[in-house]
């Protein structure tokens, strides 16, 4: 969801864009048929880059360990343990270094991706701090001094990218958020219930199809 409608705000503005989506050793692939599906609406070059041997190495999480459930959420709850079951280690840094990779191969100065300020508390790699913090070594560590790492959703709840999404004509029916990769979103998984929530703060019918 953050990440199309940030593909969209892109195209958008017009920018030319090469798309990346990381397998990391994650339970499922739904999410990447998804990713290939806005890409392909928006005519934006996609590239699936393979890390699904880093699972074995960040099996702490139930996002990639299948030894852990990934926990239902009740629809009222502040749900802040369950979700700190689905941090997977250092993951954003891991995915920017390769992204900063094959932006310096690519001669491309700008690297982006979709943290938003929701995920701010359990994810210390969404935070500000972080971001500005990669950027200072990614530009020592590839020696250019014009390379940007923008999250422009930094500052925005998931309520606020949803409205704008909406503005832009994001096909979020076709975008995929559950955690579970069933034939449709669960419904009670965490990122199933801050999708639903993003769209109930943002006055958006949400046409997700949820299970049950
Ligand atoms: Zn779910």
């Amino acid at each position: 969801l953050d990440s199309s409608t940030l593909l969209y705000k892109l195209c958008d503005a017009g920018e030319k864009v090469s798309a990346l989506t990381f397998l990391y050793g994650q339970r499922h692939e739904r999410e990447i048929q998804s990713a290939g599906a806005i890409c392909e609406i928006l005519k934006v070059d996609h590239r699936v880059v393979d890390l699904s041997s880093l699972k074995g190495l960040l099996s702490s999480s139930a996002l990639t360990n299948e030894a852990i459930t990934i926990p239902n959420v009740p629809e009222t709850s502040e749900h802040y343990d369950t979700l700190k079951t689905t941090v997977v280690p250092n993951r954003n840094a891991i995915l920017l270094c390769v992204a900063a990779g094959y932006a310096t191969a690519a001669g491309i100065n700008r690297v982006y991706y979709g943290a938003h300020f929701s995920d701010r508390g359990v994810y210390p790699d969404c935070r500000p701090e972080f971001v500005s913090s990669l950027e200072h070594a990614l530009r020592l560590g590839t020696d250019n001094s014009s390379l940007r790492i923008i999250a422009p959703f930094i500052e925005m709840t998931k309520g606020d990218i949803v409205r704008l999404g909406t503005r832009l004509g994001v096909p979020y029916a076709a975008t995929w958020s559950c955690y579970k990769g069933g034939a449709q979103h669960c419904g009670k998984c965490s990122s199933c219930r801050e999708r639903k929530r993003a769209f109930a703060k943002a006055g958006v019918m949400d046409p997700t199809g949820y299970e049950g």
